[in-house]
């Protein structure tokens, strides 16, 4: 990675490339020395009253909301994220944070009929959990994994990614401030396989949530083989926003470029496929430059911008690699001049579904245009990829949006939205996008061990 030295992390803001500021990467020794520190805190956090417990996760989430503006500005500062984005995502936080707060009380396990005794089931803390985050959300990605841990009664060690540690590290302070015991909750700047890979090696840290490239995923899956250590996975996608002809095509093609061009398109759930049907291909294709052409691509601490940089030069490179000579450009915006890490929102249509534009996440704000007829080619073509973790199904025709939602195989569908997160429902992928759920009531399973308990009654 660029920004990385051996020892010391140079913080970059991906909009002006000036460093923000450096930091110290966390070693090995001190990695071991934060989960042992983490074991340590187990006994006594667990055993914390779940009122109090939950009064601390609710003092911790006010924290964070005083301090929303700040971290906004933190974050765009160090990820470029737009300041209206970065605003939500802290308030994303504050909210999973609260939301959590409500299930220490609420962690009931079963009561289950049996002869001769008394049946029921616990629902345990795991011990450390391992929380690691990559640099496209650094605040809610966080949040996803640590609220929920902290309020099963773990302890959490996490690792950011290299490039976006900046509001993580204040996130541990205001935990602090909260009086949520310091080694309850550490965040450990440094390199993934320095770092994060301990938390797959290190006997004492009991799960793995990772969130991140398939790639890397699947490398922490294997690894965590050896220990039977649990693993929830976050990994990429490549969603499929299908648009019918019965559509309301000037909302489906005003709302498309938000779902992909977001965050400049480093969303894992970006609806980076767009699959229209051949009928009114031109007619869409004409609304959706129009619509392209209307996002403002501003410094991200414009109060008006709706999207900034990408987060890197090697990110940009591999952004454009997949917009050769040759490539079917339709659209492409404009951004602006001077500093940064800009790649203009790109449309290219129509693509050849064999073409990486169709079957690799870009990760960057290219969108990929491709016509079908009827509802099994749309289904065959959204199938048609590793892939599973969101889309979008526009049709004003009821039963055919169910038949459609029920097909894609993907863990998170809108009908005429391509809005995917809610903090109370759950998130998560199928097929090479994911295992387990995060968010809503369940998480707190990932969070958990089922432990049941047989008490006999017969003298
Ligand atoms: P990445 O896999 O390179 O890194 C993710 C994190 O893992 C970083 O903190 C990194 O330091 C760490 N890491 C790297 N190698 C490691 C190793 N050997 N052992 C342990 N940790 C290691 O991914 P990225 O480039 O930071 O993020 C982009 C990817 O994340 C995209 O593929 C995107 O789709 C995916 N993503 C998925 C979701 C989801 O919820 N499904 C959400 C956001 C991002």
């Amino acid at each position: 990675m660029d920004s990385v030295s051996a020892d010391v992390l140079d913080i970059v803001n991906p909009a002006t490339e000036e460093i923000v500021t450096s930091l110290e990467l966390t070693s090995l020794e001190e990695t071991d020395r934060a989960i042992e520190r983490a074991a340590a805190a187990f006994p006594a956090w667990r055993a914390v009253a779940p009122g109090d417990r939950a009064r601390l996760l609710r003092r911790f989430a006010e924290l964070v909301d005083g301090a929303v503006e700040e971290l906004a500005q933190l974050e765009v500062a160090n990820s470029g994220h737009t300041i209206g984005n970065a605003r939500w995502e802290a308030g994303n936080v504050r909210d999973v944070l609260h939301y959590y707060a409500g299930a220490p009380e609420r962690l009931s396990g079963r009561q289950i009929p049996v002869p001769g005794g008394v049946d029921i089931t616990f629902a345990e803390p795991l011990g450390v959990v391992g929380v690691i985050v990559p640099w496209n959300f650094p605040m809610p990605i966080a949040g996803w994994g640590f609220a929920p841990a902290l309020a099963a009664g773990n302890t959490v060690v996490l690792k950011p990614a290299e490039m976006t540690p900046l509001t993580a590290i204040r996130l541990a302070g205001l935990a602090r401030e909260a009086g949520i015991p310091e080694d309850v909750f550490q965040v450990l700047p440094g390199k993934g396989s320095v770092v994060g890979w301990r938390f797959v090696t290190h006997p004492a840290v009991r799960k793995v949530c990772f969130t991140g490239s398939t790639e890397v995923g699947k490398r922490i899956m294997a690894g965590s083989a050896e220990q039977v250590k649990r693993v929830t996975l976050e990994l990429g996608g490549k969603s499929a926003n299908i648009v019918f002809a019965d559509a309301d095509l000037a909302r489906a093609a005003a709302a498309a470029p938000y779902g992909v061009f977001d965050n400049a398109g480093q969303d894992c759930c970006a609806r980076s496929r767009i699959l229209v049907e051949r009928g009114v291909l031109d007619d869409f294709l004409t609304l959706l430059e129009n619509a392209v052409a209307g996002v403002r691509v501003l410094d991200p601490r414009s109060e008006d911008s709706e999207m900034g940089p990408l987060i890197s030069a090697v990110q940009r490179d591999r952004v454009a690699s997949y917009v050769g000579p040759g490539a079917p450009v339709a659209y492409r915006g404009s951004v602006p001049d001077g500093p940064g890490f800009w790649y203009p929102p790109t449309v290219l249509a129509p693509v050849d579904p064999a073409s990486p534009a169709w079957t690799e996440e870009i990760f960057g704000p290219v969108v990929a245009v491709v016509p079908f007829t009827g509802e099994d080619e749309a289904i065959r073509l959204a199938n048609g990829t590793e892939y599973g973790l969101s889309g979008s199904i526009w049709t004003e025709n009821l039963g055919r949006a169910f038949r459609m939602a029920r097909a894609v195989e993907a863990g998170n569908l809108s009908v005429n939205s391509n809005s995917s997160v809610r903090y109370w429902t759950p998130f998560g992928g199928m097929k090479q996008s994911g295992l387990g759920r995060e968010l809503g009531p369940d998480a707190l399973n990932a969070f958990t061990d089922v432990k049941n308990v047989f008490l006999a009654t017969e003298q």
